[in-house]
């Protein structure tokens, strides 16, 4: 048998109806049991006293790619993008594997003390997923693909399959999904045969898409920095011609759209918003990657989440933004859309981002995982779900991934 755990708690939004005041949270292994409204109960089970804190799911970072966290800091802001991506290549060149790892592991536990419990990250080197299975979070691991030349579809399809059946024990926590780059780094080809291997695994599927202005023109008119960037990489295949549409009708015309993660979604009309909800698609909102960029055009997110459509938020890397601080993107969301309400944001941040990755945390009920944040309270608060956005607050003050404490600065010391 698992052990119990029951944990008093001030207030609780578990991301579907009302908040509880005053309640009990119970837990067995890495499961929720109960949510009582109030806090007598069995007086036999481990107890611990969260009576003055606020308590909702642990946030999911929808989109990252730590692997890249070394980067911090070593990239310029860039007029173009394809120059940005010329840099990025080289330095990440440069990266040795210990530094590599060192900055993941640094990376994750700023991310993990910010609130995070869930992750949808980015990769594409096999030799660093040993170092995963050691984050606190519950992960999908979206194998990272590229080729712009369709004869190439197949071997580099063999090659990614391999690594699946190799990978995939079927772990709840830590799982593979499989993400084509974005629209002008994968041929039509290969975008068709990843949604076959990702069917047949049923796994997660992601894609950027839709980021910036080049990458629609690109698209839509061929030529520009787009296809000087491949031409230069020797990846452009001579016998491309621009589809003349915009990326997401794009995917949509090549079948790949269906239930597709799209990071990003920046540059859509109103006819994406429907190819999207008619796929059961999801969008991700990257705060701080797109405040890095400057970005001029977002994603229509109340537009998007009037259509039901999920919408997440993610970190994206340190190669385009300050840090992976979850809280921080929090606020630069909050600020960026100010008539959006703090609760939208929260679902953001919790159920919705779960929904996107096809993940069942970011709700607290009986049977959803024991991922649970929480925030002290002070006395008078009046809407304890403004606490996390709170403008010096770095950290949240209690953090339980998969049943276990990883995060609980302020826990009293045992006797
Ligand atoms: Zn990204």
């Amino acid at each position: 048998m698992a052990e119990k755990l029951k944990i008093k708690f001030g207030a609780l939004s578990s991301m579907q109806g009302e908040a509880v005041r005053d309640g009990q949270l119970l837990i067995e292994g890495d499961r929720i049991l109960s949510i009582e409204a109030s806090s007598q109960g069995p007086a036999d089970i481990r107890t611990l006293d969260l009576s003055d804190y606020f308590l909702l799911p642990g946030f999911v970072n929808a989109h990252c790619h730590l692997s890249l966290s070394a980067l911090k800091g070593k990239l310029q802001k860039r007029e173009r993008f394809t120059d940005w991506v010329r840099d990025l290549l080289r330095v990440n060149a440069a990266v040795t594997f210990s530094e590599r790892l060192e900055a993941m592991r640094e990376a994750s536990q700023e991310m993990m003390r910010s609130g995070v419990t869930s992750l949808g990250d980015y990769l594409s080197q096999a030799e660093l997923l040993p170092e995963y299975a050691n984050f606190p979070f519950r992960q999908i691991l979206f194998w990272e693909t590229l080729g712009f030349k369709s004869d190439a579809a197949t071997q580099i399809v063999a090659r990614l399959e391999d690594l699946l059946d190799s990978f995939d024990a079927g772990s709840e926590s830590l799982r593979s999904g499989i993400a084509p780059h974005a629209p002008y780094s994968v041929s039509p080809e290969l975008f068709k045969a990843l949604r076959k291997l990702a069917k047949r695994h049923s796994a997660p599927w992601s894609c950027h898409v839709a980021e910036f202005p080049e990458e629609e023109r690109f698209l839509k008119e061929g030529g520009g920095e787009m296809a000087a960037f491949l031409q230069e990489r020797g990846a452009l295949d001579p016998n491309w011609r621009p589809p003349g549409k915009g990326p997401v009708a794009y995917l949509d015309a090549l079948g790949v759209l269906n239930q597709m993660t799209l990071i990003h979604a920046n540059h859509m009309d109103m006819n994406d918003l429907d190819r999207i909800a008619s796929n059961k698609a999801s969008a991700v909102f990257c705060p701080g990657s797109s405040q890095w960029f400057g970005r001029r055009e977002l994603l229509p997110i109340p537009e998007l989440r009037a259509r039901k459509i999920a919408v997440g938020l993610g970190t994206d890397s340190l190669a385009s933004n300050e840090s992976l601080n979850f809280l921080r993107e929090l606020r630069i969301a909050s600020a960026t859309f100010p008539e959006i309400s703090h609760r939208a944001w929260l679902e953001m941040a919790t159920r919705e981002g779960a929904k996107a990755l096809g993940l069942n945390s970011g709700i607290l009920a009986p049977g959803r995982p024991a991922d649970v944040i929480g925030f002290r309270m002070p006395a008078d608060v009046e809407d304890p779900e403004t606490l996390p956005f709170e403008e010096t607050r770095q950290n949240a003050d209690f953090v339980m991934s998969r049943g276990k404490i990883v995060w609980h600065p302020h826990a009293e010391p045992a006797s």
